[in-house]
């Protein structure tokens, strides 16, 4: 088996490193500050955990390599300006956007996409940061900070967010996790379920999108693609070429998890459908100290990230998984005593989505 290197030593390289060890796949996170070259060699395969990264030593060395996948998507999702063009190219919906120039005034942003209108950074933003607000009747002017460096969207008033996981082999064979519900909170993602029975019929939708996306890039890997429900309509707001934190379920609940998926993909191994087991829900760990009662909890898989505390910092999750939904609105419940008040309304929208499902 070759080694793959994951430029990127965070939580995602880390779980793809458990993910490979029954394939017996090497796999190695390499931190794009480190001050040693990894040393790949012929055959190995080069990965990644993130879309951007800084120009350093390591991350120029690795992205030069023969065997680095995908190597021409980075540019076109990176920047969020290229991923909304090629959108619009391949005629999957996406919020309408106009680009800010360095003369681009609100009034025309109005114009063109209403009183509210989101300005996001063209690259580096995640988790909600570099993103801004323009509201009309306050009168705001661009700020000078955003002119020349980020596009603007019109505010979608969606129903809900939801998101797929695909993977893509090298023969442009492609399978698909079910759609996942997502709640975010200031553009962090607490919580996901899936699967969801009342969206099965958006799926075989979903799956075209991304297969398009996917196909058209010619991408071996798994992507994930964030949507706005709006009725039945699905809207793009951001692609990831790569594991993404909505398919951390697949750990607990799908007999080949999102990472193993990816690995076999870029190994040139078999992909196949992911059969889906149970039901799965998904709680982020923000800013929260490490709880050793966690573990107790019935139903549940607790990873922990190993990262230093801070607030807003995503630092592990716990993914609740039974056939029951009874048994995994038990688990909740147990969770819920145990994480702060702030967590409250993460318990009351997971706990009335499974109602629902
Ligand atoms: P993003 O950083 O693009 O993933 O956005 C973070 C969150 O901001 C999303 O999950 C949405 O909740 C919200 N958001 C992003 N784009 C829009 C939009 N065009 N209209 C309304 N809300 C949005």
């Amino acid at each position: 088996m070759p080694t793959v290197w994951v430029l990127g030593a965070g939580q995602l390289g880390a779980m793809l490193k458990q993910a490979a060890y029954p394939l017996a796949i090497n796999v190695e996170p390499v931190e794009p500050e480190s001050e040693q070259l990894p040393n790949i060699i012929d055959g190995d395969t080069v990965t990644v955990e993130r879309e951007q990264w800084p120009d350093t030593p390591v991350t120029r060395h690795m992205s030069q390599q023969r065997g680095f996948m995908n190597a021409d998507i980075f540019g076109k999702i990176a920047d969020r300006f290229h991923q909304k063009t090629m959108l619009d190219t391949l005629g999957i919906n996406t919020a309408p956007w106009r680009s800010v120039e360095v003369n681009t005034k609100a009034e025309s942003l109005h114009a063109e996409l209403g009183p509210d209108v989101l300005l996001k950074r063209r690259e580096g933003g995640y988790d909600g940061k570099g993103q801004y607000w323009l509201y009309e009747d306050q009168g705001d002017e661009v700020p000078t900070d955003w002119l020349g460096t980020g596009i603007a969207e019109k505010k979608i008033p969606f129903n809900e967010e939801l998101s797929l996981v695909g993977a893509r082999d090298k023969d442009g064979n492609k399978v698909f996790y079910p759609l996942t519900l997502n709640l975010h909170s200031n553009g962090i993602l607490m919580a996901s379920i899936s699967p969801l029975s009342r969206v099965a019929h958006l799926q075989p939708m979903a799956e075209s999108m991304l297969g398009k996306i996917m196909d058209s890039a010619n991408y071996i890997g798994v992507m994930a693609m964030e949507c706005f429900r709006v009725g039945e309509q699905l809207i793009v707001n951001e692609l990831a070429p790569r594991v993404h934190n909505s398919g951390h379920w697949t750990q607990a609940g799908a007999c080949v998890s999102q990472f193993e998926m990816h690995l076999r993909a870029v190994c040139d191994l078999p992909i196949k459908a992911p059969e889906v087991r149970g039901q799965s829900v998904m709680i982020n760990i923000i800013g929260v100290e490490r709880e050793i009662a966690w573990l107790k909890i019935p139903s549940t898989q607790c990873y922990w990230y190993g990262k230093d505390v801070r607030p807003g910092r995503k630092l592990g999750h716990i993914n609740i998984n039974h056939p029951q939904k009874s048994a995994v609105q038990t688990a909740l419940n147990e969770l819920r005593k145990l994480l702060p008040e702030n967590y409250q309304d993460v318990f009351n929208w997971v706990e009335k989505e499974l109602k629902r499902i």
